[in-house]
Parts: C-alpha cells; sequence; structure tokens
C-alpha cells in the first residue's frame, strides 16, 4: 500500500499557489488607527464610515489581497495575520475586520480619533502612573487655545 506521507491534498496545494491572501484580525487588540489601511498597496483594506453615525469600519476585500503582508508589518498593535489562501465564494464583497466609534473633543466636539485608541492610550498612561488630566479629551485646537488662550490678543497675535 502506498503512503500518503510527504503528500499535500489539492485544497493545500490551491491555497500555496494561491495569488490571493486572507488577513484575519484580533479586535480586541485592534485600535482602529488605519496604519494598516494606509499602507497597502491594493486597497484590500479600506477605513469607511460605519452605518451609524459617528462610526468606522476597517474593511477587507479578499478580491484584491496579494498577500504581501505589509499590513502585517505596519501594525503597531501586532494583530493582523495574513495566509495565502484562495476563497472563491468571497472573491466579491468584502468584510468587516474592526468596527468602532469616533472619540469627539470634549470642548468644541471635533473628532479626535478611534475610541480603542483613545481607551488604550489613557489605560496606558494610567498604568504607568501619568496623571489623566482636563486636557486629555481635546483636539489639539482646543488644547492651544486652553493653554494659551489668555496670550492671545482679538488680533490673533501673543500678546
Ligand atoms: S489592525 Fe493594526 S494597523 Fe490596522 S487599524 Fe488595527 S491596530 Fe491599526
Ligand atoms: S497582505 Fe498586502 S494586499 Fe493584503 S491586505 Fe495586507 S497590505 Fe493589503
Amino acid at each position: 500500500m502506498k503512503s500518503n506521507k510527504g503528500k499535500i491534498s489539492r485544497r493545500e496545494l490551491l491555497e500555496k499557489l494561491s495569488p490571493l491572501g486572507k488577513v484575519s484580525l484580533d479586535a480586541t487588540k485592534c485600535t482602529g488607527c488605519g496604519l494598516c489601511a494606509q499602507e497597502c498597496p491594493t486597497g484590500a483594506l479600506s477605513i469607511s464610515p460605519g452605518e451609524e453615525s459617528d462610526t468606522f469600519r476597517l474593511l477587507f476585500k479578499h478580491g484584491v489581497c496579494v498577500a504581501c503582508g505589509k499590513c502585517v508589518e505596519i501594525c503597531p498593535e501586532k494583530c493582523l495575520q495574513v495566509e495565502r489562501i484562495l476563497e472563491t465564494e468571497k472573491l466579491d464583497g468584502y468584510s468587516v475586520l474592526f468596527e468602532d466609534e469616533i472619540a469627539r473633543c470634549s470642548r468644541c466636539g471635533g473628532p479626535i480619533g478611534p475610541k480603542a485608541m483613545i481607551d488604550k492610550l489613557q489605560a496606558r498612561m494610567t498604568a504607568s502612573g501619568h496623571p489623566i488630566n482636563a486636557q486629555f479629551g481635546l483636539c489639539p485646537d482646543c488644547k492651544t487655545q486652553t493653554q494659551f488662550g489668555h496670550l492671545i490678543g482679538k488680533n490673533g497675535h501673543i500678546s
């Protein structure tokens, strides 16, 4: 009887030869920073508005992922994985890898970033003993205003 040792299945062979990749994400670690979508050369990863207002989503299109691994390399949270695989039923359309709210400035209401990223930053600062002051939830313009507003005259110049 012939041994199957060393042989690979048809599916394994297709996976090895696949020109396409599939990205998976650990949503408990992702901060929604968007660096992976910025780095992706094919547009397989992208950030788009969510269905609710003030939300966004990280989308993945299998049909254009070339399994280059650039998203995995750039991810600061190390929460992405890519495998070379062909899922013919997923060539069209997209999947939602992550979704979150957009945090807003507590003074002017302008957007300041993904809520998961702000929460994580706050947790890291607290864990390292840095006090969280009232300016933490402010956008850069409002931080400047609260720090230097009393020095800026009506003409917009520092007096
Ligand atoms: S997967 Fe990584 S790079 Fe992409 S949004 Fe999440 S944390 Fe940022
Ligand atoms: S593996 Fe390459 S092509 Fe695929 S999503 Fe990541 S960066 Fe984009």
